[in-house]
């Protein structure tokens, strides 16, 4: 294993569901801990880290629209999930001593600062870990597209997406004994053969600015580091 991290500059998605841990709902507060503990030991490396969280553990705008409810209504909840889930974050980070701010889509100046390009790229070359909060601030889209668009925004030399298992399979790895673990992927392949790893936008977004993808397991403590330092098991998307 090389000393040498990978990626200088890099953008981690961790989903709404993945801060449930076991719960039906919410945020498990060791989760986030366990997570804030993996940010930190990246940054040790001198790794520059953005995050991007989901919101589905407390609220998905499709969920109002399959009840016949107003869609744009359901995604702004959506949004505002994600900003509970980075203050949550940003807290834990805190704990640690990791300097750690959230840039929100959409504005809320009481409890945290906007999103701007120019700002979150001067917070990173200061080393600090910059949460983006609210999406891409617009509805119809998800956190996995606005991980992508920050990727890119920021200049980022990789996108971390981090899931339940750790990386991408033939088939559900848990019902199906025989599914494999792809290594190595481009992203014209994902798309053709709809891989469900990250949303056609996000994928499409990564490939035209070449950003490579990293799925990896959120739940393996660690194995943000050790991708980072060249071991660790995950499957690499690249063009
Ligand atoms: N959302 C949105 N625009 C965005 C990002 C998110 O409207 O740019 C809303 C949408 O309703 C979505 C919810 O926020 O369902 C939570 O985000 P997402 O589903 O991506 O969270 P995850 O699945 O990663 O937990």
């Amino acid at each position: 294993m090389t000393q040498q991290p990978r990626y200088r500059r890099v953008v981690l998605k961790a989903s709404g569901e993945a801060l449930m841990g076991q719960q039906g709902f919410g945020i498990d507060v060791n989760v986030v801990d366990q997570i804030a503990r993996d940010i930190a030991s990246v940054r040790e490396l001198g790794v520059e880290v953005g995050v991007v969280i989901g919101g589905g553990n407390i609220f998905r705008g499709v969920a109002v629209a399959s009840k016949g409810g107003d869609r744009v209504t359901g995604d702004h909840m959506g949004m505002l999930a994600t900003v509970i889930n980075s203050l949550a974050l940003r807290t834990s980070l805190h704990k640690l001593g990791v300097d750690a701010v959230v840039l929100s889509a959409i504005a809320m100046p009481e409890l945290c600062e906007s999103f701007s390009q120019r700002q979150a790229t001067a917070y990173m070359n200061a080393g600090k870990v910059v949460i983006f909060a609210g999406g891409t601030g617009n509805p119809f889209f998800t956190t996995d597209s606005a991980a992508a668009l920050r990727a890119a925004e920021i200049g980022a030399d990789a996108l971390f997406k981090g899931t339940q298992v750790d990386g991408i399979y033939s088939a559900d790895p848990r019902k199906d004994p025989n599914a494999v673990r792809y290594e190595r992927l481009t992203h014209e392949q994902v798309m053709r053969e709809n891989l469900q790893i990250m949303d056609a936008a996000a994928i499409a977004l990564a490939r035209e600015n070449n950003i490579p993808i990293i799925v990896f397991s959120i739940h393996e403590e660690g194995g943000f580091k050790d991708i980072l330092l060249g071991a660790g098991r995950c499957t690499i998307v690249e063009n």
